[in-house]
């Protein structure tokens, strides 16, 4: 589904991502971890060209995405994605915020988006709060409408950078809920979290980046009780 050769990442002389080899296939749930700046928002972002890559290829869905591509906008589609802010449009209502994409770039009707938003903002347990908007709803909530968002996209891989890690505690089991939920209906997934618990229950494998480049790629169990590398066994000794 996503397959990743050899790519690096240039910010001007920064090397911020070396030989970056990964592959991910249809229904793998993977984890990114990494100490701050080891560049994983940057990797996940190369994905969908968010940021551009210098060196090496990026396969999506057999598709090379590579910079200056014309037709970004249909591996952007494919390609769900949800931040650590939320990224939604305040003066919109929530249902309103779901219909854009489809409309838009699936060219689906209104009811027909309308239709669908309000099926996935079942499934995220919030069709309640559809007419109001993003500013009326607690952080977690909001979390939760971009996580419809991004599915109202139909997706065929879904991208998470710490989405959880702006809430308030109280607020984060609700929105992993919900990944766990997409996870055991199989959606491919690349999600950034150092929710280790999360990790545990739903990665197929875990990815431990540094310095820009993966140290490790393992699964759950192994990486947890038997780390690698010196620098894989602090970054877990530093987690609580
Ligand atoms: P965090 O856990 O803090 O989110 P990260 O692993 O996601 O970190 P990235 O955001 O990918 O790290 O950043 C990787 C490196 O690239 C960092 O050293 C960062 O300072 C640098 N970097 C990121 N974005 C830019 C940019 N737009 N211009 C220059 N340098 C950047
Ligand atoms: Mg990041």
């Amino acid at each position: 589904m996503v397959e990743i050769k050899h790519m690096c990442k240039w910010y001007g002389e920064f090397s911020a991502l070396h030989d970056i080899n990964l592959t991910v296939a249809e229904g793998e749930r993977v984890v990114v971890c990494g100490p701050s700046g080891s560049g994983k928002s940057t990797m996940i972002r190369c994905i969908n060209q968010l940021e551009a890559h210098q060196k090496g290829t990026i396969l999506v869905d057999g598709v090379e995405v590579k910079p200056g591509m014309k037709n970004i906008e249909l591996i952007r589609r494919e390609v769900g994605m949800v931040f650590q802010s939320f990224n939604l449009f305040p003066h919109m209502t929530i249902l309103d915020n779901l219909i854009l994409g489809p409309m838009r770039n699936r060219g689906a009707s209104k009811a027909e988006a309308t239709e669908l938003a309000m099926g996935y903002l079942e499934r995220v347990h919030i069709a309640g709060q559809a007419g109001k908007y993003p500013p009326q709803l607690s952080g977690g909530q909001q979390q939760r409408v971009a996580i419809a968002r991004a599915l109202c996209m139909k997706p065929k891989i879904m991208l998470f950078d710490e989405p959880t890690s702006a809430l308030d505690p109280e607020m984060i089991a609700g929105v992993l809920d919900v990944m766990i939920e997409l996870a055991e209906e199989g959606m491919t997934m690349i999600c950034v979290t150092h929710e280790m618990g999360f990790a545990r229950k739903v990665a197929d494998r875990v990815v431990f980046m540094d310095e820009g480049e993966i140290i490790e790629i393992a699964e759950p169990q192994e990486f947890f009780s038997n780390p690698q590398s010196d620098r894989a066994q602090l970054f877990l000794s530093q987690l609580l």
